[in-house]
């Protein structure tokens, strides 16, 4: 129970890596703020599996497309909890499509989303962590921080963007005891991945097991990453044991990016 008395935000945490993340940090016994996207009710059942750890959970429906939801966000978190000490930011969007025929509205979502985000959230939770002089920084990233896929040009550019401002913020804070990580998975079985195998299979012709098989092909491992790994090191760099570790891109993806 590493994490007693601390207060972990994690957006996007009604669903795959992020409710992974959630539950970990909350079996360290971490506070945790939920979010994502519908209500309280409509999320009820994570709300209650993340909660049977015995931590305090609260619920906050913060929009990540608007800056002032991230901003009240924080400071409810602030309010009911006393601090927040931990900052997950993980909630993401993806769109496949050739750049010529991107959407502009998808290309506007998916840099709000995956990137400025967790700008706001930083922003908004950096004078909190140093007051305190204790924080954690962890920024989902992705495989496509550090390599990129055709067809997903907003998605990389994105991500990239996101371990560009991982190390900003950590040489920021760090005299502060705020520590700033990225986290980069490859392939992690989640509804977001689940979602591109019947695109992939319709767009290439092939059957919804060539699709997995194709996307599995990028892992030399071959295997699908699992929550509950990206939370374990999601927990590990909640430690104080990681208090060393800053402004790092940890790559959590079979393989991938060592080709
Ligand atoms: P997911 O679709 O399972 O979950 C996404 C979460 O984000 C949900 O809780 C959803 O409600 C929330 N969300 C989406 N739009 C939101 C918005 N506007 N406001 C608030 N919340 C919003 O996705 P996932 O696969 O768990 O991905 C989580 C993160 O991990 C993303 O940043 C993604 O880019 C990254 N990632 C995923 C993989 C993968 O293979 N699944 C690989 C690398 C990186």
């Amino acid at each position: 129970m590493q994490l007693k008395g601390k207060t972990a935000i994690v957006t996007g945490s009604t669903s795959g890596i992020g409710l992974g993340i959630a539950h970990a940090l909350a079996k360290e016994g971490a506070n945790i703020v939920m979010n994502g996207l519908g209500d309280e009710n409509e999320n009820a059942e994570q709300i209650r599996a993340v909660a049977a750890h015995g931590t305090r959970v609260m619920f906050h429906g913060a929009n990540m497309l608007r800056h002032n939801q991230i901003a009240d966000m924080v400071a409810s978190a602030e309010q009911n909890f006393g601090s927040v000490d931990i900052l997950v930011n993980n909630a993401g969007i993806q769109h496949v499509a050739p750049i010529e025929e991107f959407p502009i509205e998808k290309w506007d979502a998916i840099i709000a989303i995956n990137l400025s985000a967790a700008f706001h959230a930083i922003r908004a939770a950096i004078p909190g962590m140093k007051a305190r002089r204790w924080g954690r920084i962890i920024n989902i990233c992705s495989a496509h921080s550090l390599t990129a896929s055709p067809n997903k040009c907003a998605y990389v550019a994105a991500k990239h963007g996101l371990a560009g401002l991982t190390k900003a913020v950590a040489l920021e804070v760090a005299r502060h005891g705020i520590t700033c990580n990225a986290i980069s998975p490859g392939f992690v079985w989640t509804p977001l991945v689940e979602r591109q195998i019947p695109d992939l299979a319709r767009t290439q012709g092939i059957s919804e097991e060539q699709a997995r098989e194709q996307i599995l092909s990028r892992q030399p491992t071959r295997q699908f990453i699992t929550v509950e790994q990206v939370g374990a090191l999601a927990a590990f760099l909640a430690s104080d044991a990681a208090a060393s570790i800053t402004g790092a891109n940890y790559s959590i993806d079979g393989g991938w990016t060592a080709e």
